[in-house]
């Protein structure tokens, strides 16, 4: 069998992925048997209803949690098995995370935020890339800003910046949209797409939202912790009509163990 290591373009690569929370007859199988993998310089929309395994997906993948079974490499290092403080050094340096609630420190200035995770990291901070990455969200005026002093769209782009900023193998999205009004929405997924396109990331994007899936490359549903389908070039319309289809196959089911 091919390994997926063993294919450059392949940045991140679940096999046979599980993950069950809770014992006896309340056990609930959020990830079952996931296959699936992720091509450097995309922008995949994971899609799914509320309880469909999308958040168990993310935190796998980036390390927040490991699975019970099956195989993840990330820019072909296995991750499923790491101790927590390999976990963690991965997170740190190979990964880049976007929330919906920004998770900005509100001590700190947007450049501030911006730098910090490379300074965890002790990297030498070159300023060039700082002032780069903080045009590339259209911030620079407000870099001296801190948190609070800044909209809620202004704020996820700083969030992007920080996630951008440390050339991260992944970036990984939360639902990055959830809290924004629909022009703010439009600008953060206008700069995931740059990121992808212009700065050769590769995105990950938890969302419910058709219009914000739209932004992808391909959109991957998840129905009771199982992979239900695929869509390269999506569009609302496509996406509406395959969420129906997946709907009349799948009923409303539900995961916890029969
Ligand atoms: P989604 O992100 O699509 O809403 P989740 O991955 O959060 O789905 O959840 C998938 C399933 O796993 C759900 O049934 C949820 O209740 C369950 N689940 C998630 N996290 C936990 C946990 N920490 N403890 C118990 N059950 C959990």
């Amino acid at each position: 069998m091919l390994r997926p290591r063993a294919d450059a373009d392949v940045v991140l690569a679940l096999t046979s992925v599980r993950r069950s929370y809770g014992r006896g007859p309340g056990t609930v199988t959020a990830l079952d048997n996931v296959t699936t993998s992720f091509a450097r310089g995309s922008f995949t929309a994971v899609m799914g209803p509320s309880g469909s395994g999308k958040s168990t997906l993310l935190h796998c993948a980036a390390g927040l949690d490991r699975p019970d079974a099956g195989e993840i490499f990330l820019d072909g290092q296995a991750i499923h098995d790491l101790d927590e403080r390999r976990l963690a050094a991965v997170r740190r340096r190979r990964i880049g995370f976007i929330f919906q609630a920004y998770n900005l420190l509100p001590a700190l200035t947007a450049r501030q935020n911006i730098t910090l995770p490379g300074e965890l990291n002790g990297e030498r901070i070159d300023r060039r890339h700082v002032d780069e990455v903080i045009a590339a969200v259209g911030m620079t005026e407000r870099a001296d800003h801190r948190p609070a002093q800044l909209s809620g769209g202004q704020q996820q782009r700083v969030a992007i910046a920080r996630a951008m900023f440390t050339r991260p193998a992944v970036i990984f999205a939360d639902e990055p949209t959830g809290a924004l009004d629909s022009q703010s929405a439009a600008d953060v997924l206008r700069l995931l797409r740059e990121a992808v396109d212009r700065h050769g990331r590769t995105v990950i994007m938890v969302t419910h939202d058709p219009s914000a899936a739209a932004y992808a490359d391909r959109a991957v549903f998840l129905r009771d912790g199982k992979l239900a389908g695929s869509l390269a070039n999506p569009s609302v319309d496509r996406i509406t009509g395959s969420t129906q289809q997946i709907d009349a196959v799948h009923g409303g089911g539900s995961n916890v163990a029969r």
